[in-house]
This record gives C-alpha cells, structure tokens and sequence, in this order.
C-alpha cells in the first residue's frame, strides 16, 4: 500500500532531510586518505544527534553503524570499521535520519583523492542517473519512467545497473511501498500521485551486474569484482514538480533556512 504524505508531513519528511544533508556534506568532506570508516561514522552520528535527528541505521534489524560505508567493489549495506580510505578509492556513504518519527535516506558516493578514469566515469553516471531519475518524480508520470531514467543513462554509458536491491518508498518507515526498480518500461507500473515519496538509489557497477554477499550478512559486492557507485535521494512528487528533501547536492545557503524551504533541485 503506498502512503501518501500531506504538506505537513513533507515538510517534516524535509527537516530530516536537511539534518541529514549536513550530515553527508560534513561526511564526504572527512573522507580523506587515512580516514577509518568507523571514525566517519561516529562523525556521522554526533552530526545527526546534534541537530536533534536520530540515526536511522543504528539498529535496523541489528546494523550497527549510523552511516553504511561501501568502499571500491563494496556496493551497499558496509559496516563501518577500521578499513582505512586510501588514495584512489571510492566510498559509498549512505545515511538516514529520523527527526520525529519521519525518516528520511540519501547517499553519495566520494572520490578520495585522485581516482581513476573508469572510477571518475562510473560516479559521474550514477550521479547523472539519480538525477535523470528525479526528473521523472511528476505527476502523472509512472514509476517506469523513474526506473528507465536510470537504466538508460547507465547502460548508455556502457555500465550496469544492479537488478536486485532497490529503491522504496519511505516515510514514516524507512522501506515502504512501492519499490523501485533500477530499470523498467516507461510507462508502466504505478501513477506518481502528490505526495508519493521515493528513496531514488541507482546502484551501479562499472562491470557486470550480479552481486555477492559479504561474509557479514550485511555487506554486498559486485560479483566480478567492479567498482560500484550509489547515490540517493529521498524525493516528494508535488504539484510543482519533483521536491528533493535531502539536498546534500546544494550549497547549504539554499536550502537551510525555513522560508527558503519549497525549492526544488
Ligand atoms: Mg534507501
């Protein structure tokens, strides 16, 4: 059943959101060579909690990082521990907050230091295919469309779209209805309606698109061993068009204060 969200509640769904792109922001800037993913996690969490939000991750059926921290072929869903970033990775940083009972869910994937050409082509892809995506988060339009913005764009570009993890609607719970396919008919599949709100997440692979599980149960790979990207958004379809309400992409002059609030990417 999906859940449509009334202004109110968009605009609560925003709070997290924005607590949640300073976290990001702050994140992605302390991903620097030598850098643990455990101590960018706990620099996640204190971000979070001093704004008053809570960890979304922190104990979702057991994880116990703030952030999921997925470095080079790691996908999603990384533990945060003493792995150590060096030059030339890539991180998947993936975060959600919740603020008053609304969740909401965004990741970046970040170069650290100079990366290589195909680990530069494969974040500005994945990158350009949420965005593709947030495009197609109108009325009117079907969840098709949303999942064939991404699919084109990374096989346009000769890489892979994982098949088996997904994006979601979210809310009042992180995972709600419907999910959201990385590729797909356009359209096809449920009408954008106001107020559906999406958690939009390419996951991509510079090689093939199966995966493995890592050891941990939480952990998943590419399975050949490829780089892999992810970006998020959690994304309002409104009557003025798609609302991004995790702006971790904007200067934060944009998006910060209250009566600034209704802009959209
Ligand atoms: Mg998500």
């Amino acid at each position: 059943m999906i859940v449509q969200k009334t202004h109110f509640q968009i605009e609560q769904m925003a709070a997290a959101g924005r607590i949640l792109a300073r976290c990001l922001q702050l994140v992605r800037a302390k991903a620097r060579p030598g850098v643990t993913t455990r101590e960018l996690d706990k620099v996640a969490e204190r971000c979070i909690r001093a704004q008053g939000g809570e960890p979304a991750f922190k104990g979702y059926r057991g994880f116990p990082g703030s952030i999921c921290a997925s470095p080079n072929s790691m996908i999603v869903h990384g533990i945060p521990d003493g792995y150590r970033l060096e030059r030339g990775d890539i991180l998947a940083i993936d975060v959600g907050v919740e603020l008053d009972g609304w969740v909401a869910d965004a990741a970046v994937t970040v170069a650290v230091g100079q990366v290589s050409p195909v680990a530069r082509r494969l974040l500005d892809t994945t990158s350009a295919a949420l965005f593709d995506a947030v495009e197609q988060c109108r009325l009117g339009n079907r969840l098709g469309d949303v999942s064939r913005a991404v699919q084109r764009r990374v096989e346009d570009d000769g890489m892979a779209v994982v098949r088996s993890l997904v994006g979601h609607g979210i809310g009042r719970s992180m995972h709600e209805d419907p999910q959201v396919p990385n590729f797909g008919a356009p359209g096809t599949g449920l009408e954008l309606t106001e107020g559906t709100v999406l958690a939009v997440e390419p996951m991509v692979t510079a090689g093939g698109p199966a995966i493995r599980m890592g050891s941990d149960g939480w952990s998943v790979y590419s399975q050949d061993g490829s780089l892999a990207a992810h970006f998020e958004h959690t994304i309002a379809v409104t009557a003025d068009g798609p609302r991004i309400l995790t702006p971790w992409h904007l200067d934060e002059e944009s998006w910060a204060r209250p009566e600034r609030r209704a802009e959209t990417a």
